[in-house]
C-alpha cells in the first residue's frame, strides 16, 4: 500500500490570493483604523488585471473564482490582510481640511511584488469609515471604470501611476444625482503616502509623529536617504524631484489631473486619484474640464505651479525635523522649494526635446525657444496636441520634415486663418530640420515614445463608460483599453481612436469627481 504523500510545508502555506506583509498596519498602527470592508449584496467581477495580479505574485485564476471575487468585493478579509483606513488631511482648493481620511476606501495590506517592490492593495468604493464625513463611502461603477482604464492608460505611457487590479459590481446602487451602480475598485499603489499625511500629523500630533512617518517613508521609498546627516531635508528634496519629473511627464502627454489637493499627491512620486483627470486635446494651457475648477486653478498649464504649493505644504510639516533652530530651517526648506522651477524646467526640457526629437546638444535656450514656437503655432491654429506631436515623429520617421506643415495644416481644417499660417509652419519646419538634420536611430525611438498616437480621449472615454453603466456593455471599453495599452504604435484599424471629439463635445464637456 502506498503512504499518502505528505504535503511539503510549502504547498501547506499555500497563500490566501496573497502573501500580505503589511508594514504600515505594523509600524504605524496608530497612523490608521482597523476597519473592515462592507459587504456587497451580488459581486460580479467586471474587470481584472491579469498582468498586474501575476506581477503581484497572485494567481489570476483564483482572483476570478468564487472566493476571489469574494474577497475583491470586500466580502471575505483573506487571510494575511488586515485591512485600515488611514488618516490623512489635506489643502483642497487652498484651503485647509485637517480631517479627511479614507472615507470610502481602505488598505488591504500589502506585498512585495515579483520584482521586489512593496506595493498597498487597497478598495475604494468599500464602505463607510471612521472617515467619512457626511459620505456613503460607496464608489459609483462609471468613476471606478474611468480610475482603471486612466491608470492603465498612463502606465503603458511609461508615467508612474497607481494601477487598477479588479473592478467588481457590488449589486448595489449608490444615489448620487441619480441611483448608479455601485462597485469596488481595488488600487494598488507604492504606498498611499500622501503629502496630507503629513499634514494630517504636524496638525494634530506634533514632529516626533510626523518624524515616524518620515522616517518610515524614507525607509520605504527613499532608502538612500537613511544613512543621510539631513534625511529630512533630503526627504523633501527627493520628493521634490520626483514631482518635477512627473508634472513634466503629464505636460507632455497633455494630461491634467484636475484636482491636485494635497491629499492627492504622494510621496512616492506616483499619479494617484484619478477622478476629473482628462487628456487635453486642442493645445492650450488653460484648459480645465472639472466641474469645480471653475478658477481653473488646476488647469493644464498650472500644475508645476501647484506641485511647488503643494511641496511647500509638505515642508512646513518637516520644518522642525529639518532643523531644531526654526529660522534655519525655513531658508533650507525655503531653498529647495525655490529649486522646484527650476527642476521641472530641466525635465520639461527632456521631455519636450524627446517629443522633438532633439538631441541635448544644443544650448538649452535655442531648444526652448523651438520648443515654445510650436507650441504658439498649434496654440493659434487650435491644433490637437498629441496629433500635432505625432505628425512630428511621423515626418521624421519618414525623413520628410519639408511634408509637416502641409500635415499641420490638415489638421487645422477650417481653422487656417491666413496664408501667414502657412509660412509660419514653413519657417518652423525649415529650423526644426536645421536644429537637428540627422535623427539618429535611437532619438527616434525615444521620439516614438515621448508621442503618443492614442491617448484617453474623453468622448471616447465617456462612450465607454456610458456602455458600461448605461447598458452593461463592457465591450467598448474593453476594447478602448486595448487601444490605451498599445499606445504608441499607429494601427488603421483604431484610426478612430486618434481622432479628437468634435468640438461640440468638447466645448460642453466636464468632467467630475468620483464621489
Ligand atoms: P477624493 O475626492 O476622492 O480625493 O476624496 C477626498 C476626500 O473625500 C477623502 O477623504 C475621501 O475619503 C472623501 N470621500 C470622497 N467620496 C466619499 C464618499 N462617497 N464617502 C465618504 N468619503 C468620501
Ligand atoms: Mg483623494
Amino acid at each position: 500500500m502506498n503512504a499518502p504523500h505528505a504535503p511539503a510545508p510549502n504547498e501547506l502555506a499555500t497563500p490566501d490570493l496573497f502573501t500580505f506583509d503589511n508594514s504600515y498596519a505594523r509600524e504605524l498602527d496608530d497612523y490608521c483604523v482597523r476597519w473592515s470592508p462592507a459587504p456587497a449584496s451580488r459581486p460580479v467581477l467586471l474587470q481584472l488585471n491579469r498582468e498586474l495580479a501575476a506581477e503581484l505574485g497572485a494567481d489570476p485564476q483564483a482572483l476570478a473564482a468564487p472566493d476571489g471575487v469574494a474577497a475583491l468585493a470586500g466580502n471575505r478579509v483573506p487571510a494575511g490582510a488586515e485591512p485600515v483606513a488611514q488618516a490623512y488631511a489635506g489643502h483642497q482648493f487652498g484651503g485647509f481640511s485637517p480631517q479627511l481620511g479614507d472615507g470610502r476606501a481602505l488598505l488591504l495590506g500589502e506585498v512585495v511584488d515579483r520584482n521586489g517592490r512593496r506595493r498597498d492593495i487597497a478598495f475604494k468604493g468599500s464602505g463607510r469609515t471612521p472617515f467619512s464625513r457626511n459620505g456613503d463611502g460607496k464608489c459609483a461603477l462609471g468613476p471606478a471604470l474611468r480610475e482603471y482604464l486612466i491608470g492603465e492608460a498612463m502606465h503603458a505611457l511609461g508615467i508612474p501611476t497607481t494601477r487598477a487590479l479588479a473592478v467588481v459590481a457590488t449589486g448595489d446602487m449608490v444615489r448620487r444625482d441619480r441611483a448608479l451602480p455601485g462597485a469596488v475598485l481595488t488600487r494598488v499603489a507604492a504606498s498611499h503616502i500622501r503629502v496630507g499625511t503629513f499634514e494630517y500629523f504636524a496638525a494634530h500630533h506634533g514632529p516626533e509623529r510626523v518624524k515616524r512617518l518620515a522616517d518610515y517613508t524614507i525607509a520605504r521609498h527613499y532608502p538612500q536617504l537613511a544613512a543621510s546627516a539631513t534625511p529630512y531635508l533630503d526627504l523633501l528634496a527627493a520628493v521634490a524631484e520626483r514631482q518635477a519629473e512627473l508634472v513634466a511627464r503629464w505636460l507632455g502627454v497633455g494630461f491634467i489631473h484636475g484636482v491636485m489637493n494635497t491629499d492627492n499627491m504622494t510621496l512616492s512620486g506616483e499619479t494617484i486619484d484619478y477622478g476629473p483627470c482628462a487628456f487635453m486635446e486642442t493645445y492650450s494651457p488653460h484648459t480645465v474640464f472639472s466641474s469645480i475648477d471653475s478658477a481653473g486653478r488646476y488647469a493644464y498649464g498650472k500644475q508645476a505651479g501647484i506641485a511647488r504649493w503643494n511641496l511647500a505644504r509638505l515642508a512646513e510639516t518637516l520644518l522642525p525635523l529639518i532643523d531644531a533652530d526654526s529660522p534655519r530651517a525655513v531658508t533650507l526648506a525655503t531653498e529647495v522649494i525655490d529649486a522646484f522651477p527650476e527642476r521641472h524646467a530641466a525635465h520639461w526640457l527632456r521631455v519636450f526635446r524627446a517629443k522633438l526629437g532633439l538631441d541635448e546638444q544644443a544650448d538649452a535656450a535655442v531648444d526652448q525657444a523651438l520648443i515654445d514656437d510650436f507650441l504658439l503655432l498649434i496654440k493659434g491654429l487650435r491644433l490637437d496636441f498629441t496629433q500635432s506631436f505625432r505628425a512630428l515623429y511621423d515626418a521624421r520617421l519618414a525623413d520628410a520634415a519639408d511634408q509637416l506643415p502641409a500635415r499641420l495644416l490638415a489638421l487645422a481644417g477650417d481653422a487656417v486663418r491666413s496664408d501667414d499660417d502657412g509660412a509660419d509652419l514653413v519657417a518652423w519646419s525649415a529650423r526644426w530640420q536645421a536644429r537637428q538634420p540627422q535623427c539618429a536611430p535611437a532619438l527616434l525611438a525615444a521620439m516614438r515614445l515621448a508621442n503618443p498616437c492614442y491617448i484617453a480621449r474623453n468622448h471616447q472615454v465617456e462612450a465607454a463608460l456610458d456602455a458600461a453603466v448605461e447598458h452593461n456593455d463592457l465591450a467598448p471599453f474593453e476594447r478602448l483599453l486595448e487601444v490605451l495599452r498599445a499606445p504608441f504604435d499607429a494601427r488603421p484599424a483604431d484610426a478612430a481612436y486618434g481622432e479628437p471629439a468634435t468640438r461640440e463635445f468638447t466645448t460642453c464637456y466636464q468632467t467630475f469627481c468620483g464621489t
